[in-house]
């Protein structure tokens, strides 16, 4: 693959680490975690090459391929991972900034008095609570 190197993102890689909690320099790509991944081909990368792309800090990448919404947290990954890594936190930890990414988030001060009242209380708070 060429590296486009100006979209190397370090700061999100350890972002990324922190979240998942991983060391990601512990994988030494043996391929096993792919090689027994239910969901690999539905995947538009498989889950080993996930690991190599965020050990080269190549996140933007990362974010716009499938493979996270696919990982079904099986586990079946660590499981046979040799260096016990935990793909399915590192999935998690992918699908969390990817949706930050790229949610709106609800302001509530953006609707009028009006709406306020007219619209079902339930909603408003649903709402609140996934959008805020
Ligand atoms: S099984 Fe573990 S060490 Fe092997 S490629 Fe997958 S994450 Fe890396
Ligand atoms: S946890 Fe996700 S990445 Fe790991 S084997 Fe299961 S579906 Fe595949």
């Amino acid at each position: 693959m060429e590296i486009n190197i100006e979209i190397i993102n370090y700061e999100l890689r350890e972002a990324i680490e922190e979240r998942s909690n991983q060391k990601l320099i512990n994988c030494y790509q043996c391929g096993k975690c792919s090689a027994g991944c239910p969901s690999v081909n539905l995947m538009d990368v498989p889950p080993h090459e996930i690991v190599r792309m965020l050990q080269l800090g190549l996140i933007d990448e990362v974010l716009k391929v499938n493979s996270p919404w696919y990982c079904t947290s099986c586990f079946t990954c660590i499981s046979r991972c040799p260096r016990l890594i935990d793909i399915a936190r590192i999935m998690e930890a992918l699908r969390y900034y990817n949706l930050n990414e790229t949610f709106q988030s609800f302001d509530p001060n953006v609707l009028s008095d009006e709406v306020k009242t007219r619209l079902p209380q339930q909603a408003l708070v649903s709402l609140w609570r996934k959008g805020t």
